[in-house]
């Protein structure tokens, strides 16, 4: 059988660090490659480029996998910046946005990590607040740090029943839902942590925390990448 090829969009760094001589990288996070590699995926990665070119990576792949990092710039959803972030990719957003309504177009499935679940919503319509509190742990990236409710008859309830506890990597996160998705699972304060599409046309799961950290230490955020593979 041949195997399910999984695109996932990349990351770049203009300096790597000192262990790697600040070298610049396009890169993905290894959670991503090695989760899908467990589940027997086959990774790919797809670079930041030129959004002309998705429909030649969409046609290549499966499934599209939009990874954690930046947050998205506030123009794409129709707002001015309301804080201070150095980090803004454009760049990557446009590319990501293009990738995401090339995957539509061609009904490829899409999991949205932390950013990917976020810049989807974008994708859709909705928007994104962009500052909240409480959601940036300090401890372990492997450690759950608080509890989602999950939502009865959601793909994630039959991964992780109706309550578990996550870790928290954001400072923004989903504000208006955009017409398509639906929330899946949200936090004690309210938080959107997760939404599913509600279009039959669009397979798409978004969760706000990481998986991708979890997949060695805990088999329900594994199932998440063997849903996406396989289900999804
Ligand atoms: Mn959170």
């Amino acid at each position: 059988m041949a195997q399910i090829i999984i695109g996932v969009a990349a990351n770049e760094r203009k300096d790597s660090g000192q262990e790697m001589g600040h070298m610049p990288i396009s890169y993905n996070p290894s959670g991503y490659i090695k989760a899908v590699q467990l589940v027997g995926g086959l990774p790919i990665m797809i670079p930041i480029g030129d959004p002309n070119t998705v429909k030649t990576y969409v046609s290549m792949i499966d499934k599209l996998i939009l990874a954690g990092g930046q947050n998205v710039a506030p123009e794409f959803y129709g707002e001015v910046e309301l804080i201070e972030y150095a980090d803004y990719n454009r760049e990557r957003d446009a590319f990501e946005l293009a990738l995401v309504n090339e995957a539509i177009r061609q009904g490829k499935p899409i999991l949205g990590v932390c950013r990917g679940m976020q810049l989807v919503n974008v994708a859709l319509g909705g928007t994104i607040k962009q500052k909240i509190k409480g959601h940036w742990q300090t401890e372990n990236f492997q450690l759950p740090v608080h509890p989602i409710n999950i939502e009865s008859d959601s793909v994630l309830e039959k991964i992780y029943g109706k309550k578990v506890s996550v870790n928290s990597f954001h400072r923004q996160a989903v504000k208006q839902v955009a017409n398509q998705l639906k929330i899946v699972a949200s936090s004690e304060d309210g938080i959107i942590e997760a939404v599913e599409s509600s279009d039959p046309e669009i397979h798409f799961l978004g969760v706000q925390w990481h998986p991708d950290f979890m997949y060695s230490v805990r088999k329900e955020d594994l199932n998440i990448f063997r849903y996406a593979v396989h289900q999804l």
